[in-house]
């Protein structure tokens, strides 16, 4: 089983690690071919309008929505979180995601760089995580078949539909693994 992590833009390495620390083996996919070599994907964090103009440049938007179609289990955090929402509020002008998960995301919900914090949640009934936000998105909305994992106040930060998970929050720069280990399992169980 291997893993492969979108290195169009972003904080890559960090999520190659904490997938390597679970047990998982992890590679970077920037091309079609390293696409097609691995069982799931994780979206990394970075700027989704940026994500978006390079998955076109590199020729991968499509063959991504092809593979999310085709049920390849996906973890996007943050800027990934916004790749796999069917739909944005606070996008640019234009802006396109990948889609997959019913939802409603709002960029830049928690505010601008300097609005940036960490807390400790529970994920998923797995006990607290600690979540480092960061220009984060926050859910507005979900159809019936997401299921909502953990919330910050009343904000939903973190769902999964199916072979697909999103959380607004980056785990890969805390050195807990739980949010990935939960991933790994995703990509095992299919
Ligand atoms: N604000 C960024 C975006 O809109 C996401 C920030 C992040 O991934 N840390 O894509």
């Amino acid at each position: 089983m291997k893993i492969g992590v979108l290195a169009l833009q972003g904080d890559v390495r960090e999520h190659v690690h904490a997938l390597e620390a679970c047990g998982a083996r992890a590679s970077a996919v920037r091309r079609q071919e390293e696409l097609d070599e691995v069982d799931g994907l994780v979206i990394p964090g970075g700027e989704s309008t940026t994500m978006w103009k390079l998955a076109v440049a590199f020729e991968l938007l499509e063959p991504l929505r092809l593979r999310i179609k085709e049920g390849m289990p996906a973890y996007g955090s943050c800027a990934g979180m916004i790749m796999l929402a069917d739909r944005v509020e606070g996008g640019t002008e234009g802006q396109q995601t990948l889609g997959g998960i019913d939802m409603v995301v709002r960029r830049n919900a928690f505010g601008r760089q300097v609005d940036s914090f960490e807390t400790d949640l529970d994920f998923a009934g797995r006990g607290a995580v600690r979540a480092v936000f960061i220009r984060a998105p926050w859910v507005e909305s979900v159809g019936t078949d997401v299921k909502v994992l953990c919330r910050t106040g009343s904000r939903i930060v973190a769902v999964r539909q199916g072979p697909l998970l999103a959380t607004s929050f980056h785990p890969e720069l805390t050195g807990d693994a739980r949010v990935h280990s939960y991933f790994v399992e995703m990509v095992r169980e299919l």
